[in-house]
């Protein structure tokens, strides 16, 4: 049986706390699909483009050294369809706190109910990198701060460009 993971997100920008759930997801999987969400009604900073790139460049080398693919793909619909066409059985999201806990676990129930031949497994954030956040990052760079401690080194460049942008 080959398991094959959906981790979605929005990825505006990935920071090490979601590289950290990827190299441990990459551990219990065989191969694992990250879903770049261009939907939510949120107004992202990246363009689609540029949080596609990202990931993809950030978790090439996590998926060689763990010997498992790692595809990105986008979607604007359901998770649980976006995940079924990627022919996963599983959803992975991580969990920071209380609040991630409340609605990740909510979310996880009714994601239940609409495809129950899907898991939604949750995983603990790293302590290291529990207190990321990409909104917190986004705010950082606005007021141009340092977010190096945060984000892989290709995400530097790109949020500096995307500061630039008017709106
Ligand atoms: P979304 O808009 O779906 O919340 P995010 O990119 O903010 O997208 O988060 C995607 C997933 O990654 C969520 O399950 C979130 O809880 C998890 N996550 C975000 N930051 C961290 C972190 N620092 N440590 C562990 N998990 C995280």
């Amino acid at each position: 049986m080959v398991r094959l993971a959906f981790y979605p997100g929005s990825f505006d920008p990935v920071t090490f706390g979601h590289l950290d759930i990827i190299a441990r997801a990459a551990r219990i999987v065989d191969k694992l699909v990250l879903g770049v969400g261009t939907h939510h009604g949120k107004d992202p900073m990246l363009s689609t483009k540029d949080r596609l790139a990202l990931l993809e460049r950030a978790t090439s080398s996590i998926g060689a050294q763990a010997g498992v693919k790692i595809v990105v793909v986008t979607f604007d619909d359901l998770v649980v369809d976006a995940a079924r066409r990627a022919g996963a059985g599983l959803i992975i999201r991580g969990l920071r706190d209380a609040t991630d806990f409340d609605y990740e676990v909510q979310m996880g129930q009714m994601n239940a109910a609409l495809a129950p031949d899907i898991e939604t497994i949750f995983m603990a954030a790293n302590p290291a990198t529990r207190m990321i956040s990409s909104s917190l990052v986004k705010q950082i760079a606005r007021m141009g701060g340092d977010i190096g401690p945060f984000v892989p080194r290709e995400a530097i460049p790109i949020v500096a460009e995307a500061m630039k942008k008017p709106g």
